[in-house]
C-alpha cells in the first residue's frame, strides 16, 4: 500500500506561540469549519486544478498538469493574485509530501527546535498521513509532537496517531451550541467529546478561544466556557486570543477588537469560575 500523501499549505521553521518551546509549525490545507472571521480562508478548500489562476499569475509561476497545478516557488512573488482569481479562494501554492519526505525536511531543523506542531486548516482531515509522520518524528528524534485542532472530527479520528502524539491544543470556537454553529457552520458536540478525550488521555496541552464580538466576548459567554472546562478539569489551561479585524474575512473585517480592559475582565471571570491557569494574548 502506498504511503498517504499530506497536503501542506506552508511550513514555519520557528514559532513560540504554537505550543511549548520553539517549534516548527506545519499548516495543512483543508478545513471542515467555515468560521465567519477566518484569517486564512485560502487554507479551507482544496484546489481542483481548474487552471483559472494559471493565466493570471504575473510571474508565470503556475503550470497546469494532468490533474494538478505545478508551482514554481523560486519565481513566485507571493502577490496572492492566484488566490483572488480562484472561485473557491483556494491556493495552488501547496506541497504534497509523503510522511518520509516531510520528516526529511523537518529533520534538518531538528537541532534548533524543541518540537513539531501541526496546524491548519484543520489537520484532523489528514489523520492517516499525520499518524505516520508523527511516528517518524518520535522514532527518529526527541522532538515533541502537537496537533492544533478544532476537535470536530471527534475522538475516533485521533486514535491512530495517539501513540506518537504528545499534546493537543484545542480551538474551542464557542461554548454555546447554537452560536458555535452560526460561527463555524458545524455543531459543537463532537468538539467537546474531543476535548474530554484529550483531557482523559493527559494530552490536552491547552484550550484556546478567540474573543469574538457577539459570540464569545460577554461575561456570560466566558462563564459558560470556564465552567464547562473546570467541570472537565480545573487544571486545563485556557488561553484567550483577542479577535483582530485586520486580515479577517468578509463582514468580520468591520468587527471591533476587544479592549485590554475587557480581555482582563474575561480572564478574571474565567479564574472566578474555577480555572487555575488562564492567560490572554496581547
Ligand atoms: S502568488 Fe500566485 S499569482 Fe502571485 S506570483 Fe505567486 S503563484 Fe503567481
Ligand atoms: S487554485 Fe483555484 S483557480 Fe487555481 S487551479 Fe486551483 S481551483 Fe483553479
Amino acid at each position: 500500500m502506498n504511503d498517504p500523501l499530506g497536503l501542506v499549505n506552508h511550513i514555519l521553521n520557528k514559532s513560540f506561540v504554537d505550543g511549548p518551546g520553539n517549534r516548527a509549525v506545519i499548516f495543512m490545507q483543508g478545513c471542515n469549519f467555515r468560521c465567519l472571521y477566518c484569517h486564512n480562508p485560502y487554507t479551507i478548500q482544496y484546489c481542483n486544478a481548474c487552471g483559472l489562476c494559471v493565466e493570471t499569475c504575473p510571474q508565470h509561476a503556475l503550470t497546469l498538469g494532468k490533474d494538478k497545478i505545478f508551482w514554481n516557488e523560486d519565481i513566485c512573488l507571493e502577490c496572492d493574485e492566484c488566490i483572488r482569481t480562484c472561485p473557491s479562494s483556494s491556493s495552488p501554492r501547496t506541497h504534497s509530501y509523503t510522511p518520509e519526505a516531510l520528516w526529511e525536511q523537518i529533520s534538518h531543523i531538528g537541532p534548533f527546535i524543541t518540537g513539531v506542531s501541526v496546524s491548519g486548516g484543520e489537520p484532523s482531515l489528514q489523520v492517516a498521513f499525520l499518524a505516520q509522520f508523527f511516528q517518524l518524528v518520535k522514532e527518529n528524534s526527541t522532538l515533541t509532537t502537537l496537533i492544533e485542532t478544532n476537535g470536530f472530527a471527534g475522538p475516533q479520528a485521533y486514535t491512530a496517531m495517539l501513540p506518537w502524539l504528545d499534546m493537543a491544543m484545542l480551538d474551542l470556537k464557542c461554548s454555546h451550541p447554537r452560536k458555535h454553529e452560526k460561527l463555524t457552520g458545524q455543531p459543537l458536540d463532537s468538539v467537546l467529546e474531543s476535548m474530554r478525550f484529550f483531557a482523559a488521555q493527559g494530552k490536552l496541552q491547552q484550550v484556546q478561544q478567540v474573543i469574538v464580538p457577539g459570540f464569545t466576548d460577554s461575561v456570560e459567554d466566558m462563564q459558560r466556557t470556564a465552567k464547562l472546562l473546570a467541570g472537565v478539569d480545573p487544571e486545563i489551561r485556557l488561553r484567550l486570543l483577542r479577535f483582530r479585524p485586520h486580515g479577517a474575512n468578509g463582514p468580520s473585517a468591520e468587527w471591533q477588537s476587544p479592549t485590554d480592559e475587557h480581555m482582563d475582565t474575561l480572564v478574571e471571570t474565567a479564574r472566578g469560575c474555577g480555572l487555575k491557569e488562564v492567560e490572554r494574548s496581547l
